[in-house]
């Protein structure tokens, strides 16, 4: 069978694809990597800038996104995508387990991943005290010490999480202001067991079995210092998901797939919605916004095509 449009990943934007697609009566799949929907919201503790649910959590309101497509019948498949390429006009879908999907149109939304720091100790450690889920993990470190590494929402709102849980939280920002938005920055400097370390990195994680130190050095004064720790949780961003159609499509050089507000890319049928594509503002709601983008581009391409 050759799909009208295969949707990949099923974050805010392929779910919003998703459910645009079965509206508009298009023989659609999602393919999803894990299995469980909703991208990098499940790991949001608190989602309060989504119109119509304030303060609701990042699972529940992928919970919410998956009922609505289950409503409607979308189907979901499993598995990653390990090739991808064009035979004419038809896109050809590899996954790991050997099965193969094709279709006339690809909305790519397949979002983005931990940026790691790559200091020594980084690897070692992880999972043993080092974690880039807050939500997850931050419940192993009831009442102890942690630090969160980054300067954007998701460092401050893992602080502000964590700070209701372990008794000291240090956040460690390489410059002397936040990336994140105000309200959310006031609300994380208002607690008084967190303490911020500004114009400061992470020089190497330390330890035996677990986490058990930082060394941190002061970008502006050179100065070094040992901070005990038994937890650290690193929040410095996210890679796209973009290696695998890089050969394809065009992409820029942090490996964002081009495309505009249309989601079109620079190849006919193949559209990019979400974090995966430029743009200034990579929230729910944009990712949303062009999953409903994407499937009138498809609707536009098909009627052309
Ligand atoms: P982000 O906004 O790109 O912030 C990454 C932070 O990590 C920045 O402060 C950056 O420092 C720092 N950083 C990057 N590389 C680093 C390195 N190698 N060493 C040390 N620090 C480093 O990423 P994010 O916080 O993961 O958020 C991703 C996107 O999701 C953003 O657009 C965000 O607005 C959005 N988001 C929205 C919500 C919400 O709407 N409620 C919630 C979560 C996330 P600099 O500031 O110096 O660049």
């Amino acid at each position: 069978m050759i799909y009208d449009v295969i949707i990949i990943g099923s974050g805010p934007a392929g779910l919003s694809a998703a459910i645009y697609a079965q509206r508009a009566e298009l023989t659609n799949l999602v393919i999803e990597k894990t299995g469980i929907s909703g991208g990098q919201i499940i790991n949001t503790y608190e989602v309060d800038n989504y119109p119509g649910t304030p303060g609701i959590s990042g699972f529940d309101l992928s919970t919410k996104f998956r009922e609505h497509c289950d409503k409607l019948g979308t189907t979901f498949i499993t598995g990653e995508v390990v090739e991808f390429k064009l035979e004419n006009d038809i896109k050809v879908i590899t996954l790991d387990d050997g099965t193969r999907y094709e279709a006339r149109t690809v909305i790519i939304a397949s979002g983005g991943r931990p940026r790691h720091l790559e200091v020594p100790g980084e690897d070692k450690f992880s999972g043993l005290g080092l974690s880039y889920c807050a939500t997850c993990d931050g419940a192993f470190f009831k009442n102890k010490t942690v630090a969160v590494v980054g300067g954007g929402d998701v460092a401050v709102e893992d602080a502000i999480f964590l700070s209701r849980i372990s008794d000291k939280v240090y956040v460690i920002h390489r410059r002397d202001e936040f990336r994140a938005i105000k309200s959310s920055v006031n609300k994380l400097l208002a607690n008084d067991n967190v303490t911020v370390l500004w114009d400061s990195v992470v020089e190497s994680i330390n330890g035996r079995e677990t986490v058990e130190t930082l060394d941190i050095k002061n970008v502006k004064t050179g100065e070094s210092t040992n901070l005990e720790v038994s937890g650290i949780f690193i929040a410095v961003g996210y890679i796209p998901n973009s290696q695998i159609y890089k050969n394809i499509v065009a992409t820029d050089d942090h490996g964002y797939i081009i495309a505009g507000e249309n989601t079109e890319t620079n190849v006919p049928g193949i559209f990019a919605a979400g974090d995966i594509r430029t743009k200034d503002l990579r929230q729910i709601i944009t990712a949303a916004s062009d999953g409903a983008n994407a499937i009138t581009a498809v609707e536009r391409y098909m009627n052309n095509n």
